[in-house]
């Protein structure tokens, strides 16, 4: 009887080389045998275990999410962004009236991450899933309202460091920031302490109805992401930032 046996998995046209390396090491974390790309399929080999038969062994491998396609990722648009330009006007005021309020109450917050580009997200969305580490989001390029210019994720500097720490006396900290957000008309999420956004719900984010209060330095950043992910074939790209964008509306 065989000791192993084999699965074929499709790979999207796109993937980059690391990509196609990515779901390699993901099968052989996952206790892949051997793992190859043979044209636009990724053949990963699996032990049969113990008294396991090879049929019931077949059970299918943990399925590698497909990823969204998109472009090749330059590492620049990886990193997490602190442009305040480039947040939707409607959140950026709020967002600096807070960091005024937190700053003035010796509360160290400062904006670790606003908008987000969709490889950053796709990369994100990655971990724990197609790439090394535990999950950090379960949301998908343009799942997030970080694409839209309408999240920050606000998190204590101490000094030169970046401080996650909600333990013990730090906990009152991050409680009193995201009371102050919300006493500004934001919201906050249960599962996630520095998120910060607009009282949005996603399709009124992706409709287009941003645009009548947007300006040019949220709407450029807008159109650069979107018009970047759609040219190289790139689904899920919202419409209204595909398009030159449209006069604005008084
Ligand atoms: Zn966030």
């Amino acid at each position: 009887m065989s000791t192993t046996f084999i699965t074929r998995q499709p790979l999207a046209a796109n993937l980059t080389a690391d990509e196609v390396q990515q779901l390699i090491a993901f099968n052989l974390l996952a206790g892949a045998t051997r793992c190859w790309r043979e044209g636009s399929e990724l053949v990963s080999e699996w032990p049969v275990v113990g008294s396991q038969t090879r049929a019931a062994a077949a059970e299918p491998p943990p399925v590698v999410a497909p990823l969204r396609t998109g472009p090749p990722t330059d590492a620049a648009l990886l990193l997490p962004d602190r442009d305040l330009a480039l947040l939707h006007p409607r959140l950026r005021g709020p967002v600096v009236q807070l960091l005024q309020t937190l700053n003035a109450a010796e509360l160290p917050f400062q904006v670790f991450e606003g908008y987000r580009t969709p490889e950053r997200q796709r990369m994100l969305y990655a971990k724990g899933r197609t790439a090394a580490g535990a999950k950090v989001t379960n949301a998908e390029p343009w799942e997030s309202l970080h694409q839209y210019g309408v999240a920050v994720d606000l998190v204590l500097r101490d000094g030169m460091q970046w401080s996650w720490n909600a333990k013990g006396g730090a906990r009152a900290q991050w409680d009193r920031m995201r009371t102050e957000a919300g006493q500004l008309g934001l919201h906050v999420l249960e599962w996630e302490l520095p998120h910060v956004e607009l009282p949005l719900a996603l399709e009124a984010c992706s409709d287009g109805s941003l645009l009548r209060d947007g300006d040019e330095s949220w709407f450029a950043a807008q159109q650069m992401g979107a018009q970047r992910w759609a040219a190289a074939g790139g689904d899920g790209a919202p419409r209204y930032a595909l398009a030159d964008r449209p006069a604005m509306v008084a």
